[in-house]
């Protein structure tokens, strides 16, 4: 049975991917920071289905309980085969020049830092077991910039940047490296934005509508999956035909 770690995996788009995994015959580690109700939520569901499913509670920014969360995840299941680097934080949209220094180190710790954080404390199990598969989740913003987003873009433009240099690092050890760059998608990130501001956005989107969390979790397996197993270094756009 294999393993898969998906950080922020209580709500949102890691929801989706938890089920998708959970639904391939994957046991589910589901990682959460606050969301601790929607986690064991999620759980309960995932059990009920009759897969297997455990939360990690960590902040991701903090390396020390990142890497007591993959201790405990090892202890749990055995082993980490799939790391869905999922956990992510926006800022509100706004000019650059607003922006305070205690936000872009925020986003950075996060979105960036966070990603690393987990991606470190699990390369060497799959180093030893030469194989592994990391998914990293960008954004359409880290691949073409986003105006009035120029911190989250730039954290997800490091994202990719991350996925890149690492594909190549970590290759001869059997371990892909790839990324999942969303367009705009139907999660509380979003929640913020009007009717008619969606509506405008659709106007850009071949496709004529936002994203479901689902739509991501698909490309998520898609890259997890067997048939992927000489793709690694790349940007799957999830964006409806946007960029
Ligand atoms: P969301 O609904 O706001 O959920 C964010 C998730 O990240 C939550 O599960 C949250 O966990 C987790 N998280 C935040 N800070 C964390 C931390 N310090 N440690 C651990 N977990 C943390 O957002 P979403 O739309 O599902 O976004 C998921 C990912 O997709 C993010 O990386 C986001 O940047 C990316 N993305 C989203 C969109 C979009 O349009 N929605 C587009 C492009 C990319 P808790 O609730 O437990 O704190």
């Amino acid at each position: 049975m294999k393993t898969v770690l998906i950080t922020g995996g209580a709500r949102g788009i890691g929801r989706a991917i938890a089920e998708k995994f959970a639904d391939m015959g994957f046991d589910v580690a589901i990682n959460y920071n606050t969301s601790k109700k929607q986690a064991e939520m999620l759980k309960n569901e995932l059990l009920k289905k009759g897969a297997k499913a455990e939360i990690f509670c960590a902040d991701v920014a903090d390396a020390d309980a990142v890497s007591k969360m993959v201790e405990d995840i090892n202890g749990t299941f055995g082993g980490i085969d799939v790391l869905v680097n999922n956990a992510g934080i926006a800022l509100p949209q706004g000019v650059f020049t607003d922006v305070t220094e205690c936000d872009m180190k925020k986003v950075f710790d996060v979105d960036v830092f966070g990603l690393m954080n987990c991606t470190k404390a699990v390369i060497p199990q799959m180093v030893r077991k030469k194989s592994g598969k990391i998914i990293n989740i960008s954004s359409i913003w880290g691949v073409c910039g986003g105006s009035c987003e120029a911190v989250y873009s730039s954290a997800k433009a490091a994202v990719i940047g991350f996925t890149k240099a690492l594909a190549k690092e970590l290759g001869p050890s059997g371990i892909t490296v790839n990324c999942v760059a969303p367009g705009l998608i139907d999660t509380d990130m979003n929640g913020h934005l009007s009717k008619e501001d969606i509506e405008d956005f659709c106007e850009a989107v071949p496709l004529g509508r936002v994203g479901k969390p689902d739509d991501v979790a698909e490309a998520v397996w898609l890259l997890a999956s067997g048939g992927a197993d000489y793709i690694t270094g790349q940007v799957l756009n999830v964006d409806g035909g946007m960029l």
